[in-house]
């Protein structure tokens, strides 16, 4: 689960990690009025969505009086952000966070992540922050230091000083600095997150550290002991579909090719998307829709796999194990039935009551095309895919 910048800071907040004073806004004029409270001097204007890159979409202003900042907030209230990170139809900016603008001096990149091969948490830094790390990673990724950190012994001179170092801290600010690599491992710890990103860390003209921006994305699997977290959810930032898979106990991620899947298994899921995309053709989604798929859930399975306008072909991979073909079969009748699927359907089924199950799609009288084998169904989806475009 991810949080706004602005709940972020909150948090930080109560970690005692430096952040400019600021103040949330839903209108234009709140807007005018947080940034005459924040005082005179320039205040800043962020758009408040779930998404990185804002500076570079215009979704990042600096104000010089609060009626500047009201018209930055109403330039960006109400409206979608499309920055590099979103869809191209961006995300709503519903709130607009006012900050005090400050004076950088220095633009770090800081973050801890959970580095799975590791098992551990890794710290990544470099002194090239600001708004482009991922073009500092892949041109030079010297420029950036990942030290990993042992969970028996947590934050340790160790990683302070290698991290003060590659900013090129003085003996003073590598001081602050360990204040806030501590502050940052509780944080990430006690809130069970699984991204934590500054990004970027200043050194203002005063030589403090405060974090400019922050980012933290909560582990979705431990979300149930965190209710105060739970709490901070933004459904208008997150894939309706996904949201609503989510319901119905479907793993469901959109994506943007243009050939529906519905697979029971993980595994087979990723595998049909694998086999698509080597024929030629773009998976629209992964599903899963479980080991103990139902007629209801294949229906749930079909509207939400089918609301994705791109899409133009279905592939329906069943592996009866647990399940029996005839049963999914019946399924994917009374959904193609109740849903009304105008475009082509493509079903391989195998397993237990195959040949019950084939009989049945054959004599459904709907046009749905049954295939013996996962690469020839692959192949037709994406052939019919192309005649329905
Ligand atoms: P992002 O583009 O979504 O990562 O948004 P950020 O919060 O990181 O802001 C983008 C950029 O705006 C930063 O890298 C800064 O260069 C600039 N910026 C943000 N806040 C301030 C501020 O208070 N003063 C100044 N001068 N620049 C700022
Ligand atoms: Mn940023």
């Amino acid at each position: 689960m991810n949080l706004h910048e602005y709940q972020a800071k909150d948090i930080f907040k109560d970690y005692d990690i430096p952040v400019p004073e600021g103040i949330i806004a839903s209108t234009p004029d709140e807007a005018y009025e947080a940034a005459k409270k924040l005082g005179d001097g320039i205040t800043v204007v962020k758009a408040q969505v779930h998404a990185g890159g804002r500076g570079k979409a215009g979704g990042v202003k600096l104000a010089k009086t609060p009626d500047e900042a009201k018209s930055h907030a109403a330039s960006m209230l109400g409206n979608q952000l499309v920055t590099h990170q979103t869809t191209v139809e961006g995300l709503p900016i519903n709130l607009v966070y006012i900050e005090k603008g400050s004076a950088i001096d220095k633009e770090f990149y800081l973050s801890m992540v959970i580095d799975r091969s590791a098992e551990r948490l890794v710290i990544m830094a470099s002194a090239a922050g600001g708004m482009d790390i991922e073009e500092v990673a892949e041109t030079s990724p010297e420029k950036i230091c990942t030290v990993s950190v042992d969970p028996a012994v947590g934050i340790s001179g160790y990683h302070i000083r290698k991290v003060g170092r590659i900013l090129d801290l003085s003996s003073e600010q590598t001081k602050e600095l360990g204040m806030l690599l501590k502050n940052l491992y509780k944080l990430f710890d006690e809130c069970d997150a699984s991204l934590l990103e500054i990004n970027p860390l200043i050194l203002t003209d005063t030589g403090a550290i405060v974090a400019l921006d922050a980012k933290i994305n909560i582990e979705d699997n431990a979300l149930y002991r965190q209710p105060n977290l739970v709490d901070l959810r933004d459904v208008t930032q997150e894939d309706e579909s996904e949201l609503e898979a989510a319901k119905h106990d479907l793993n469901y991620v959109t994506l943007d090719g243009n050939i529906a899947c519905m697979v029971n298994g993980a595994g087979l899921a990723m595998a049909t998307m694998d086999l698509i995309q080597l024929k030629g053709g773009r998976p629209a989604n992964f599903l899963d829709v479980g080991g103990g798929a139902t007629a209801e859930r294949v229906a749930e399975a079909f509207k939400i796999i089918l609301n994705n306008s791109n899409v133009e072909a279905v592939l329906v991979n069943i592996f009866g194990g647990i399940v029996r073909c005839d049963l999914i079969a019946e399924g994917i009748i009374s959904a193609v039935k109740e849903v009304g699927v105008s475009i082509p359907v493509v079903v391989r089924l195998e397993g237990t009551n195959v040949e019950k199950g084939r009989e049945l799609l054959a004599e459904s009288g709907l046009s749905i095309a049954a295939a013996t084998d996962l690469t020839v169904a692959a192949e037709q989806a994406i052939e019919l895919a192309k005649g329905s475009a």
